[in-house]
């Protein structure tokens, strides 16, 4: 599995849905979480490794997701964060998301999920819709260049 960089078109293509969780999206959730994990990550989408399905994968705290077609049925608040992205090393930029959201997700069993999401999981999912939809954090605002690794890269 390799890490798709910014500027490669790849990250500019709109993941299309799954139809449903089967084998196929459960070994490849399975590979982007441990991926994740070993780029030290803390979220993935399945575009960041050149695949189209709507998936993504997430880890804070403990809390991990795995999930397809995710989608946002609310959101509430604002809060501002740097953020960081795997696919773009080295490049922050300060993001506004909503601070709480509503989420429906599959999860790996195929079932509908909603979730009330806040803090930094609220923030990485919101991070990883966006690379569903071709959506980078250089489109959110000025970029800032620093080469030490941050916490936050998803
Ligand atoms: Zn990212």
């Amino acid at each position: 599995m390799e890490l798709v960089l910014h500027p490669n078109p790849i990250l500019r293509a709109h993941a299309v849905p799954v139809e449903r969780v089967g084998r196929t999206e459960r070994r490849l959730l399975k590979r982007m979480l441990k991926y994740m994990r070993r780029w030290k990550g803390i979220g993935l989408a399945a575009p960041q490794v050149a695949h189209f399905e709507q998936l993504i994968v997430a880890e804070v705290n403990g809390q991990m997701l795995q999930w397809a077609n995710p989608t946002v049925l609310e959101g509430n608040g604002t809060e501002r964060m740097e953020e960081g992205c795997l696919s773009i090393p080295g490049s922050f930029v300060d993001v506004v998301r909503s601070g709480r959201v509503r989420v429906r997700a599959l999860d790996v069993e195929g079932r509908t999920v909603e979730r009330e999401l806040d803090g930094l999981l609220a923030r990485v999912v919101q991070h990883e819709i966006d690379h569903l939809n071709g959506v980078l954090i250089i489109d959110h605002g000025p970029v800032v260049q620093r080469r030490a690794l941050s916490q936050g890269d998803a």
